[in-house]
């Protein structure tokens, strides 16, 4: 049976407009609205036995009602009830009719906590009725999120109407339900919409409740299916296979001036094997900051440009990007390949003319940042694309990148480890290459934790690196109030630096400079005629200068995990022992204590991310924070690992056996989430 529209429940456009806000599209959404806590309308307390504190229903007759004008205007009414007790309700904001319901001699009923007020026992905003005529619930009364405009009891009644005409049977079978000890579906969103008066608050927010168990298992079940089957789709569809005849990927090979590690000739491997097949590469290429991902990417490259295809590489940033065409040039023209660049910033005619060669096919390579994938950009022959720091790109390009090639390879690169939970749920169709090795002769780096007030150490330091004959970066804050403020305070901090050292050259990298004025700071610093660079998170990403061994960072208690650590990963790429400073003011929250004390703690990606990962959830992580939409709704992973565990394995089994299984369950719970489940 299909999923009930919200025309079908009754409900017209201008509701629709309310419910759409809350992301409720149709009857199964409204389902999986749940409640935000629940109010006890079951049963009357009397007043001289409510607690303080507590949220009750009180019964009572209105012995006096007035309006107060001191302190504020305000609406005292006091009641008293059968056993004689008597409570005060007040009212800051009311209607007349409010005043009305409330007349001196009415019997209502108000539902609130109880407190110790100025007067005595009191309520304040209590939600009142009439006592006539009304009838004590037997249920619990859910209270859901809402928005301005809806009323709980208008949300309620939809809510109510979705659970009456939604087929609630079950989509799994019974004898599995028994095996994994799983409640019935209908039972449990019956459960957590209107529980009975017997369960608490506590019981009821316990994601241990067998209830709350069934709808994790059922949501991630829906997750695991459609990965596999998206992975499967991929294994059918057509890819030109690549095959290399080894014109140019040794000759590269030849001129590094180095011998790649094991671990990169593993995965070169690896995506060899990729490109050689009928169906399109996904392949997630994992290494930690300075790993060496950028001449794996380069010898794809080349085995896809011998085979006669054309690859485009794209980064987040221009900076990056920026670089990567330095290196890519740096590399592959010596072996006449010709490598173009196209950025948001380059100009149209530039830009026509490099849109003019990759659709005719003379121009093989082009590297550059999103505007790559614009819908005037037409490939004659796209073979391969590569995706750099593809954590920084969000659900929406990524969909994006997506419907250009469905047919073409793809690498993509991060830095950024994805946990093993994340691995097994949001990035379950792609496969994994991970290089778990740095290039030899790496020193770690150090990191300090220094308060902002001993800044003169800090300088000093500074200059001992210096006369070492090495490179500081020097990172300002992060503002996220204002763009304007933080570019401020990286003007300031520049001159400030210059006037402290003035026998050096210190320069300034910040995101509204111009892309030629960054890449022209870059080269000066990549040439070691400037020893300081001041610089705004824009070099957060993949830059790369081997002979800076020393990064400060202000304000390092406002940074994110992901953000400290790749910042940290632009030191230690040369020989010389690397100190990454971390500098913080005072008070620090206890998020930012915890997050300088890992950075301390650990250099190892994994490990940071998978603290990261527990410190704020997998949305950010995924990108998806823009989206609004949360991806997994009931489902924390790293608590629920174990139910995880399992809907992998029924996922398996089910697409196996049972292809009926398979269809109803997906239809239920991804009607209007496909495409996001689907990244
Ligand atoms: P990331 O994985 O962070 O993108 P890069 O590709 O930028 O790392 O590489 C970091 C640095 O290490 C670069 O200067 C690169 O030339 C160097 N490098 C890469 N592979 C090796 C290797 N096998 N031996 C020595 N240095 C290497
Ligand atoms: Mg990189």
């Amino acid at each position: 049976m299909p999923i009930p529209t919200l025309t079908d429940l009754g409900v017209t456009d201008k509701w629709q407009q309310k419910l759409a806000k809350l992301h409720i599209h149709n009857a199964w959404d409204a389902i999986l609205h749940l409640p935000l806590r629940y109010e006890d309308e079951t049963k009357i307390t009397a007043i001289a036995h409510a607690k303080i504190g507590e949220s009750v229903q009180v019964e009572g007759i209105v012995l006096q009602q007035e309006v107060q004008f001191r302190p504020r205007k305000q609406l005292l009414v006091h009641i008293q009830d059968g056993m004689g007790a008597t409570l005060f309700l007040r009212f800051l904001n009311f209607y007349p009719s409010q005043q009305q319901q409330m007349a001196k001699g009415q019997r209502i009923r108000a539902l609130g906590e109880i407190k110790h007020g100025f007067y005595g026992d009191e309520m304040i905003h209590p939600k009142i009725r009439a006592a006539e005529g009304a009838v004590l619930s037997d249920t619990l009364t859910p209270v859901y999120p809402t928005v301005s405009g809806l009323t709980q009891p208008t949300l309620r009644r939809f809510i109510q109407t979705a659970l009456e005409k939604v087929d609630l049977s079950d989509t799994l079978p019974k004898a599995l339900l028994h095996r994994l000890n799983l409640p019935d579906v209908a039972a449990s969103l019956r459960l957590l919409h209107q529980p009975p008066s017997s369960m608490n608050s506590a019981q009821l927010h316990n994601g241990h409740l067998p209830a709350w168990q069934r709808l994790k298992f059922d949501e991630l079940l829906a997750q695991q299916l459609s990965m596999k089957l998206a992975y499967q789709q991929r294994c059918q569809g057509s890819a030109t296979p690549l095959i290399g005849n080894g014109r140019y990927a040794p000759i590269l090979l030849e001129a590094l001036p180095f011998a790649l590690t094991a671990a990169q000739q593993r995965v070169v491997q690896e995506i060899g094997q990729d490109l050689q097949q009928t169906y399109p590469m996904h392949r997630l290429l994992q290494g930690d900051v300075g790993s060496g991902k950028t001449v794996v990417a380069a010898l794809a490259a080349l085995h896809a440009l011998e085979a006669g295809a054309q690859v485009a590489i794209m980064a987040p940033t221009e900076i990056l990007a920026e670089q990567h065409f330095q290196k890519f040039k740096q590399w592959l023209e010596p072996m006449g390949i010709e490598v173009g660049w196209l950025a948001g910033s380059t100009r149209k005619k530039a830009k026509d003319q490099i849109k003019t060669s990759l659709v005719d096919g003379c121009l093989r390579v082009v590297v550059g940042t999103h505007a790559l994938f614009q819908d005037d950009v037409v490939f004659a022959q796209l073979g391969l694309v590569i995706v750099d720091e593809q954590h920084r790109f969000g659900v929406g390009q990524r969909l994006a990148l997506k419907s250009k090639g469905q047919d073409v390879h793809q690498l993509m690169m991060s830095a950024t480890p994805i946990p093993r939970t994340l691995a097994m749920s949001f990035f379950a169709d792609l496969d994994v290459s991970i290089i778990d090795e740095l290039p030899p002769n790496r020193t770690p780096i150090k990191t300090k934790l220094i308060n902002s007030g001993r800044r003169a150490e800090i300088e000093a330091f500074v200059r001992h690196t210096i006369k070492q004959g090495h490179q500081v970066y020097w990172v300002c804050p992060l503002i996220e109030e204002s763009e304007t403020l933080q570019l401020q305070t990286a003007v300031d901090t520049h001159v400030q630096l210059q006037a402290a050292f003035s026998e050096y050259a210190v320069g300034l990298l910040h995101g509204r400079m111009k892309a030629a004025d960054k890449a022209a700071q870059m080269e000066v610093f990549k040439a070691n005629e400037m020893q300081i660079l001041v610089a705004t998170t824009v070099i957060e990403v993949g830059v790369d200068v081997p002979n800076a061994s020393l990064m400060v960072i202000e304000h390092a208690e406002r940074m994110g995990l992901a953000q400290l650590h790749q910042l940290r990963g632009r030191v230690g790429r040369g020989q010389a022992a690397s100190v990454c400073v971390l500098m913080f003011t005072e008070p620090l929250s206890d998020l930012a204590k915890a997050r300088l004390k890992v950075m301390y703690e650990y250099t190892d990606g994994f490990e940071i991310a998978r603290q990261d990962l527990a410190i704020r959830g997998p949305g950010e992580f995924l990108g998806a924070k823009q989206s609004g939409v949360p991806l997994l709704r009931f489902t924390n992973l790293e608590d629920d690992l174990e139910l995880l565990e399992q809907a992998r394995d029924v996922a398996q089994y089910l697409i196996m056996h049972d292809q009926k299984v398979v269809e109803t369950h997906l239809n239920r719970w991804l009607a209007s989430r496909e495409a996001f489940l689907g990244v």
